[in-house]
């Protein structure tokens, strides 16, 4: 990836704003970008004169409102860019190619049967990247990878947990980058979870938390606009959090964490008491981080999402029955179990507009 100057990223900052207005469809103007973003008609044009020269914007005809001259209209040019997404799990690597608007060109599933030693896996996930390098029009900026924690996004290396576990340090965006010759990038999947998220959904996640519920629990936050990432890339491990003394032990050190208890829940049939879990960790969350909207996804949740929702949706009113002016929305995922995998694609199509982390939307 190249590198971004502060110059960069104040220019990637308006030309990611005005390229997620375009994201939702419709063909939009000058003036009207210039309203919705708060800055000057004059800076709109210097802004899509910029997307233009790259072919991420074009002129989409013109309107006639009222006398004097037509209104010019600008569309994303969807076709123009696109990214691979691959989703690893301990089992399945769940692979999409999407277009600049994140929509999904081709997706791949594969099992993988047992852990594979890290010099397979490479093969394995640059086989896939491969398969679907040649879907689709437009330049291909990369792949980005999600896969469960602890990640650190920013070294692009899987940290690992202390079991006896293969692939424990193993630098995969390195790597992968120097097996398929393109760039890549790593990330933890409830936070590539939450960028896919944001990304159908522009402007609406400005505070939010991303509940993922795979084969581990953890979450991702959005904090007044920015995707937190914390001192060592570990914000959000909600999993790990203690919801019953001296309860089961968790591989982290501690008894009772709220991954461990839930999956144990589900495995007794429980379903009641594995939704209470979640509820629980959600009201903690709100509390904690104080966002108002929580969105639910993953694998695991998603074939049961109503129980979970509405246990949800109950223990927070009753958590937050003495704040009455506090409202959080509980949505569900709108991108089913492509998710991550279209998430982590989106990371890559955001690293192009030159600020990664900020997903700056209209109001
Ligand atoms: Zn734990």
């Amino acid at each position: 990836m190249r590198p971004t100057t502060p110059l960069d990223r104040m220019a990637g900052a308006h030309d990611a704003a005005v390229l997620a207005v375009a994201r939702r469809g419709d063909p939009v103007s000058r003036s009207a970008l210039a309203q919705e973003l708060q800055v000057t008609p004059q800076a709109i044009s210097k802004i899509l004169a910029r997307l233009m020269e790259r072919g991420l914007v074009e002129e989409a005809g013109t309107v006639t409102s009222g006398p004097g001259k037509p209104t010019t209209l600008y569309e994303i040019v969807s076709g123009s860019r696109r990214a691979i997404g691959l989703h690893l799990t301990r089992s399945r690597l769940h692979s999409v190619v999407v277009d600049l608007t994140g929509e999904i060109l081709e997706r791949r599933e594969l099992e993988i049967g047992r852990l594979q030693p890290v010099p397979e896996l490479v093969a394995t996930l640059a086989d896939e990247a491969r398969a679907l390098q040649d879907v689709g029009p437009g330049i291909l900026l990369g792949v980005g990878v999600g896969m469960p924690g602890p990640v650190d996004g920013e070294e692009g290396v899987y940290r690992g947990t202390s079991d006896p576990d293969p692939w424990r340090g193993a630098p995969i965006r390195r790597l992968l980058a120097e097996e398929l010759g393109m760039p890549v990038l790593l990330d933890h999947d409830s936070r590539a979870a939450l960028v896919g998220e944001a990304w159908s959904q522009p402007g609406l996640l400005r505070n939010a938390a991303l509940l993922l519920v795979e084969d581990g629990l953890g979450a991702a936050l959005c904090l007044d606009d920015q995707i937190v990432r914390g001192a060592h890339s570990h914000a959000g491990e909600i999993g790990h959090t203690v919801v019953r003394m001296d309860g089961i032990p968790c591989p982290c050190g501690r008894r009772g964490c709220a991954q461990m208890e839930h999956r144990a829940a589900l495995e007794r049939g429980e379903d009641e008491l594995a939704a209470r879990i979640l509820a629980e960790v959600v009201v903690n969350l709100v509390r904690l981080v104080d966002v108002d909207r929580v969105v639910l996804g993953g694998r695991t949740v998603h074939e049961q999402h109503e129980a979970s929702m509405d246990a949800i949706r109950e223990a927070l009113t009753a958590g937050l029955s003495d704040e009455p002016w506090v409202h959080v929305e509980v949505m569900l995922s709108t991108r089913g179990t492509d998710l991550i995998a279209v998430g982590a694609a989106c990371e890559v199509l955001e690293h192009e507009y030159g600020l990664p982390q900020v997903l700056v939307g209209p109001e």
